[in-house]
């Protein structure tokens, strides 16, 4: 029976690069696996596999998982899975964000830490199994962890995504910054793409405290200039995400990654209520700046769970 590893909905270089990676040493374990993609890459994603010479996963909705065959990596929350899965599909589960509304079906094996990126773990697990990933996929993992930390600046990098790097670059032998910032530069070009599918590309969805479905879409850049320019036109397609996700609320920041910015582009009163509560900014023109506000899972989902269980006091 095949092994499916399957990364989150709206995929990063991480979520695909963990289950290339993976899929590859499981491979070498004897198993029959195979990596999916639970949506279309994003540019970045795309340049990195092409300069790697990786062919792209197949989508995870053309398959039909039989129960106990899928491992999920890069992501936990029954709300970013493959739209098609369920839990007694899961086998298997490797990440490094928060445990959020995670159950199984049958006792299973997990691997979580506090890390980076999954790539990071995977890269470690090849180590314990003695196994040296191919040069192509060190690339590609080694890609993962330079966008998933932003380049070692995000608050998320550790000393062990430093370690993991520097060991995959003496296989691939690469100038990681001047990689890093081809990726960057390549994922902040939205020069083709309807707005629609800059929110969507990186969008997640959290269920905090059972009672709230926040939305939370991030997209980084090497400059907000240009896109914070369209503010107006972003609005009018974030009330249509909301709308048809069915959110309480949605986040949609510009995340400026050389400026170590966060912008938040305001959808509606609602919205600049909890923001100016949660982060306490100041709105000017329809836009929260926030310095220093680089990840999502760190810097804001932490303090939008301690909001809603309700047991933080507005502290601005
Ligand atoms: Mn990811
Ligand atoms: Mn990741």
């Amino acid at each position: 029976m095949s092994l499916y590893v399957i990364g989150h909905k709206n995929p990063d270089t991480d979520s695909v690069a963990a289950a290339i990676g993976y899929a590859e040493l499981l491979k070498r374990r004897g198993k029959d696996a195979v990596p999916l993609i639970a949506g279309e890459i994003n540019k970045g994603t795309k340049l990195v596999l092409e300069k790697f010479g990786i062919e792209k996963p197949a989508l995870a909705h053309m398959i039909d998982f039989p129960e106990a065959s899928v491992v999920l990596v890069d992501h936990n929350e029954a709300g970013q899975w493959a739209d098609n899965l369920v839990k007694e599909h899961v086998t298997e589960l490797i990440d490094h964000h928060r445990f959020g509304d995670f159950s199984s079906a049958m006792p299973i094996y997990v691997r979580t830490q506090p890390v980076g990126s999954t790539s990071s773990i995977i890269t470690k697990m090849y180590q314990e199994c003695e196994e040296v990933p191919e040069k192509r996929v060190a690339g590609l993992m080694l890609s993962a962890i330079l966008t998933d930390t932003l380049m070692f600046r995000s608050p998320t990098t550790t000393d062990f995504d430093r370690d993991m790097a520097k060991y995959l670059n003496e296989i691939a032998v690469i100038d990681m910054m001047k990689h890093a910032g081809e990726v960057f530069a390549a994922k902040s070009d939205i020069s083709d793409m309807p707005l629609i599918d800059v929110i969507n590309k990186d969008f997640k969805e959290f269920h905090f405290n059972d009672h709230a479905k926040v939305g939370i879409a991030v997209f980084e850049t090497v400059d907000a200039t240009g896109p914070l320019a369209r503010k107006d036109e972003f609005v009018t397609e974030l009330a249509k995400v909301k709308q048809s996700n069915k959110l309480d609320y949605l986040l949609f920041a510009i995340v400026d990654i050389v400026k170590q910015v966060a912008n938040f582009i305001i959808l509606s009163e609602k919205e600049q209520e909890l923001l100016e509560h949660v982060f306490c900014g100041k709105v000017v023109d329809g836009v929260m700046s926030i310095e220093g506000l680089v990840s999502r899972k760190k810097q804001m989902v932490p303090p939008l769970e301690e909001h809603f269980a309700n047991h933080d006091e507005k502290h601005c």
